[in-house]
């Protein structure tokens, strides 16, 4: 259930800076500011700041604001291409690099890519990785879709309330830890990959960012 801006919006952009996922946007000229509620994650963080109180859950948004809903929606709809999440092939072969680097430093991990929704796409664990790195790395992935961003620029917040909060919601999936990234079309997301089993949290993010090079080098 995401939040909304109402045109009660005075334009101020204190919401936009207190929004842990970036999801409040604007344009030059525009009226308001506006929530994607494809990335909301109902922190709340932006209606507690707001000082003209424009901000409302969805289902709490008053009848004389009940328009807003579709007008937060149409604005991200407008600017947003249809893509499709990562194919297996590339998701394949991102698995298959970022265990490339982990061997080359000497390590074995799990690596696992996933769609924008968190369901995984491919998954591998090397040889010698523990049996818990394989939920590990789903759930590190499954965390940068769900807050499109970095794991490790979650980390720093883990003992926030919301935070836990949304852990717990979540039943556990979420884990704000380095080595989680998201992957992006244009602005788009298109899936995440997720890696655990580095004995330092360095390798993990390593192991994301050699996954990377598939794309960077056409595999995408
Ligand atoms: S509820 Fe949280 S995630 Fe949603 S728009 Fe507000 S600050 Fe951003
Ligand atoms: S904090 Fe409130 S008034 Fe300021 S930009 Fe956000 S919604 Fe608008």
């Amino acid at each position: 259930m995401p939040y909304v801006i109402t045109r009660l919006c005075t334009n101020d952009g204190a919401c936009v800076e207190v929004c842990p996922v970036a999801c409040i946007h604007t344009r030059p000229g525009a009226p308001q500011f506006y929530i994607d509620p494809d990335v909301c994650i109902d922190c709340e963080q932006c209606e507690i700041v707001c000082p003209v109180d424009a901000i409302f859950k969805d289902v709490d948004v008053p009848a004389e604001h009940a328009e807003a809903i579709d007008i937060n929606a149409s604005f991200f709809r407008q600017n947003k291409a249809v893509v499709g999440p990562v194919a297996f092939e590339t998701a394949w072969q991102m698995v298959q690099r970022a265990h490339a680097y982990a061997a080359s430093v000497g390590i074995a991990v799990t690596a696992a890519v996933v769609d924008e929704a968190g369901v995984p796409i491919a998954v591998g664990r090397m040889d010698g990785a523990a049996p818990r790195t394989a939920e590990l790395a789903v759930s590190k992935a499954y965390t940068a879709a769900a807050f499109h961003l970095a794991t490790a620029d979650l980390a720093a917040q883990a003992r926030q309330p919301w935070l836990r909060s949304l852990v717990v919601a979540h039943r556990g999936r979420l884990l704000p830890a380095a080595g989680g990234l998201v992957i992006f079309d244009g602005i788009t997301i298109i899936g995440a990959v997720g890696v655990a089993g580095g004995s330092a949290t360095d390798h993990d993010v390593l192991c994301c960012q050699a996954a990377f090079s598939v794309l960077e080098t056409g595999g995408h």
